[in-house]
């Protein structure tokens, strides 16, 4: 019979809250897939009993006694439903006893990677496409650093590395020219790798945590230790997530890591940051999955963004009725773009829908996952927002 390995690679932790759910159904509540498909038989709840099972039936007494007794056609088919989560976290906040299936459902996938099921062949498109340009969009490497204006005052070395990521170098551009900005105006010296490969986001969340994977972090951490640099910032956060999470998996990260919003807020409270030109006007702004629901208690970003939205003289920051710790997610994240895009598609037109109903003019994003999908869904006539979508620093940046 064959042998099926369905915990290792599971942590402690990960291990407990498998036990741990008391089916409550408050993460059935407020899970964005759920309430978006309207599929009750795919719900975290339902996802960790089945695990569960499985584990039973495989590691338990009498999986031991009696050899794995395990329905594959059934964990074909929790593989593949366990794709259909965005990593967005928000059955975590909610959550009484603390089950993060937003890191759980992650460290699964790599299991089931492992094992060949759920839909790998779509796991292996974006493989293959990482081996040969090290980023997720199959666009060549020479056009990287196309984004950078020509007036950017980049220096050589310095303690500050500014960590641009896949998203903001090829296609959220705007997002990575704000946020230089941003530092050259707070004068901030930093330093960019001149040659970036992706941070390895894309294949973690996954689940893919072989070769390519662990290449493509050591290379951005061997390149940024010979710079030298004593912090790592980034604006994506979804290179936030994987650097602070993934990255130590592979290799001793010798540098702080740190989200741009941090270092932002900091001069702002200094008073090394002001804006000059006013915004007259209401703006409301969106709460990323990975800055507000992050990983660690204690390391949500929530409040900095605000402070930088607040410091513009004018500007009237209105929130969504899901804001924060429980903002809406849409459907960008965990790689759903990738494996399941029309559900991505019906799940960014609520975000869209909150942000008409604050009565603001500008929707501000954090993340270039969001930013893009958003932008998609308008581009695409699936939804006509009244709002406009703008990025954050972008925003910022342009009242200087
Ligand atoms: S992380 Fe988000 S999408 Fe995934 S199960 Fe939890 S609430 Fe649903
Ligand atoms: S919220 Fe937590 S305890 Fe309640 S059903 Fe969901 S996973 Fe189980």
């Amino acid at each position: 019979m064959k042998k099926i390995d369905l915990i290792s690679g599971l942590n402690k932790r990960e291990l407990i809250e498998l036990d741990a759910c008391t089916r409550c159904r408050k993460c059935v509540e407020w899970c964005p897939i759920v309430s978006t498909t309207g599929k009750y038989d795919n719900t975290p709840m339902d996802k960790i009993k089945s695990y569960r099972s499985f584990i039973q039936n495989t590691h338990g007494l009498r999986g031991r006694l009696l050899g794995s007794r395990i329905d594959e056609r059934k964990l074909e088919e929790f593989a593949y439903n366990l794709y259909d989560c965005t990593s967005c976290g928000r059955c975590g906040v909610v959550c009484p006893v603390g089950i993060h299936c937003q890191e759980l459902w992650v460290d699964v996938r790599a299991i089931m990677r492992k094992l060949g099921y759920g839909p790998q062949d779509k796991v292996d498109v974006a493989l293959h496409i990482m081996e040969k340009v090290h980023n997720p969009f199959d666009l060549p490497i020479e056009k990287r650093n196309e984004w950078i204006p020509e007036d950017l005052l980049v220096q050589e070395k310095a303690d500050l590395a500014f960590f641009v990521g896949c998203e903001l170098a090829y296609r959220a551009k705007p997002m990575a020219v704000g946020a230089v900005r941003l530092l050259q105006s707070s004068e901030t010296p930093y330093t960019l790798l001149d040659d970036e490969w992706c941070c390895g986001f894309p294949l973690y969340i996954l689940g893919e945590r072989g070769m390519e994977f662990i290449g493509e972090v050591k290379n951005n951490v061997k390149k940024l230790r010979e710079k030298g640099v004593k912090e790592v910032t980034t604006y994506c956060p979804c290179c936030l997530n994987v650097m602070k999470r993934g990255w130590p998996e592979v290799i001793e990260v010798p540098f702080k890591i740190s989200h741009i919003f941090q270092i932002l807020s900091e001069k702002i409270k200094a008073g090394r940051l002001k804006f000059t030109k006013s915004f007259d006007g209401k703006v409301t702004y969106h709460d990323p999955c990975y800055l507000s629901r992050g990983w660690k208690e204690g390391e949500n970003i929530i409040e900095e963004p605000r402070r930088i939205i607040n410091s513009i003289p004018g500007a009237d920051l209105v929130e969504m009725e899901h804001n924060k710790k429980l903002s809406l997610c849409p459907g960008s994240g965990g790689g759903l773009r990738r494996i399941n895009l029309p559900l991505s598609h019906k799940m960014s037109v609520p975000v869209l829908k909150e942000a008409d109903a604050t009565g603001a003019e500008v929707l501000l994003t954090a993340c270039p996952a969001v930013y893009e999908r958003l932008k998609m869904t308008v581009e695409e006539g699936i939804y006509a927002p009244k709002v406009e979508i703008m990025d954050l620093l972008q925003f910022a940046s342009n009242h200087l």
